[in-house]
């Protein structure tokens, strides 16, 4: 689950910095009932602004009323929402870095005692990790022994635990 904002991902045009964090803060702007809205983004070096199209030339009446309030309003859970948008990404061409913005809840640590489990992993956001990082990090094992399990057949899942995931999966783990 994420415990802050990701960073964009995003050549800075003022510094060589390639991080900007979301300033929180809209800006729209109206022109002949067409709507622009922006989200502002801050550079993480030099402060630079850039912007991120979110609305652009739209006819006003298009527009859900309740999208502009939250714009106008610097709604704080809007920008989450624009961030995690593969439209809004592409769109901007950006990507985001999810470094340290993320945690991983177990439910606490009766599983590390049996000798077998079932796992089932809910991403209540799409950050891309590794299943064999979260594996290791919520049965408290290394990375190593994981790989070292995932070889020897005894950990076993229908997804392809190589790589990175951000969708939910299950696996099952034997010691
Ligand atoms: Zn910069």
């Amino acid at each position: 689950m994420p415990t802050c904002l990701p960073l964009v991902r995003r050549r800075c045009n003022a510094c060589a910095s390639e991080r900007f964090r979301a300033s929180g803060k809209f800006r729209v702007n109206a022109h002949h009932k067409l709507i622009d809205a922006w989200l502002l983004a801050l550079c993480t070096t030099c402060g630079e602004t850039a912007k991120l199209t979110v609305l652009e030339r739209m006819k006003v009446r298009s527009i859900r009323p309740e999208l502009l309030d939250r714009l106008h309003g610097n709604d704080p859970g809007l920008t989450a929402e624009l961030l995690q948008d593969p439209v809004v990404r592409r769109r901007n061409h950006v990507a985001l870095d999810w470094t340290g913005a993320w945690r991983l809840d177990t439910g606490g640590p009766e599983h590390l005692d049996r000798e077998v489990i079932d796992v089932s992993v809910r991403f209540t956001a799409r950050i891309p990790v590794r299943p064999v990082r979260l594996i290791a990090e919520g049965c408290g094992l290394s990375r190593a022994e994981v790989e070292r399990l995932i070889t020897e057949g005894k950990v076993v899942s229908a997804v392809r635990l190589s790589g990175r995931l951000s969708g939910d999966f299950t696996f099952m783990l034997k010691r």
